[in-house]
């Protein structure tokens, strides 16, 4: 079935930079080297002065460093200059899966290449003047410093494919390692919206990869031993008494530097001392947990309807 009211677009903006404006860079392109300021709304390119300028398939040098396809527009704001990459969808979201996952089995960037172009339909022009940023907040994307074959495959068997829940993109989300158990969003953040797609419980791929395997250890001085509550029947914090203060999952992890909530821990005389596994915030797609799963044989459309339950792939239309 088409979705006839959902269209993709055919090309993408995604700011560099995380979307802010730079003061100055350095490209190269076509064998030109240019060096870009901007001044009072004006571009200052190789010291001559510009609207607004662009160039095709640039190398940067600094700040950004890397290829990227397509063309990057320079857009003045006072003294500074987003930096914006305009190219085809389809090599957009092969760079988000190559920047995202790296070598990964194919029905797994199968599946990020279905939730990155979710992304895109769900949320339009999420920044105003682009679709997206290049970094977490959105979807990483690297240019094509990474991209290889698998990926465009991964993009080309996929095509148009969004994921749904009772006709609209689901909201995407997902990280890089549960550590044996997902969460729904109200484990994460203090208001975190309830979505029947996402559930709480157990990866036991990612569980018996995890079990007992504390991959990361974290010291933070503190003068209060804190509380935790923990998601019945897991070890995900997801809520945690420090004094006065009553953190929620992502608070904790932000305040403590923490990859992610699944950790044991135990206080000294001068700090807490976190020793956890996982790495991010638990809720989704989980991307270890869809590289264990394609390896055991499973594929794209299994993988997706795990993690997003009652969810189904549709196509979108153009
Ligand atoms: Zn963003
Ligand atoms: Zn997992």
């Amino acid at each position: 079935m088409i979705l006839l009211l959902a269209l993709l677009p055919d090309s993408v903006l995604v700011g560099l930079m995380g979307g802010s404006p730079i003061s100055s860079a350095v490209v190269k392109a076509g064998g030109k080297t240019y060096r870009i300021k901007a001044k009072g709304g004006r571009l200052i390119v190789n010291g001559v002065k510009k609207k607004g300028f662009k160039l095709k398939n640039v190398r940067f040098v600094s700040p950004i460093k890397g290829d990227y396809k397509g063309v990057m527009l320079f857009v003045p704001r006072g003294n500074s200059f987003y930096v914006i990459n305009k190219l085809p969808l389809n090599e957009y979201i092969a760079s988000v899966i190559a920047s995202e996952m790296g070598d990964a089995p194919l029905e797994a960037l199968k599946a990020q290449a279905v939730l990155a172009r979710t992304f895109v339909m769900r949320w339009g022009k999420r920044h105003g003047r682009f679709h997206a940023c290049d970094r977490d907040h959105c979807q990483r994307y690297e240019g094509v410093k990474r991209v290889k074959s698998v990926h465009r495959v991964a993009v080309k068997r996929t095509s148009r494919e969004i994921l749904t829940y009772r006709g609209r993109p689901v909201e995407v989300l997902y990280h890089a390692s549960c550590g044996g158990w997902v969460c729904e969003p109200k484990y994460v953040w203090r208001r975190g919206k309830h979505l029947p797609y996402f559930w709480t419980g157990e990866d036991s791929d990612c569980f018996a990869d995890e079990h007992l395997k504390y991959t990361w250890k974290v010291y933070a001085p503190l003068k209060t031993c804190p509380k935790v509550k923990r998601i019945p029947g897991s070890l995900r914090v997801y809520m945690m008494l420090v004094g006065r203060d009553t953190l929620y999952a992502y608070d904790i992890r932000r305040r403590f530097n923490l990859p992610s909530t699944v950790f044991a821990y135990w206080c000294t005389r001068t700090g807490v001392i976190f020793l956890g596994t996982g790495r991010g915030h638990g809720v989704g797609m989980c991307q270890r947990g869809a590289i264990l799963k394609a390896k055991k044989g499973w594929n794209y459309k299994e993988i997706l309807e795990f993690y997003y339950r009652g969810a189904t792939i549709r196509k979108a239309g153009r």
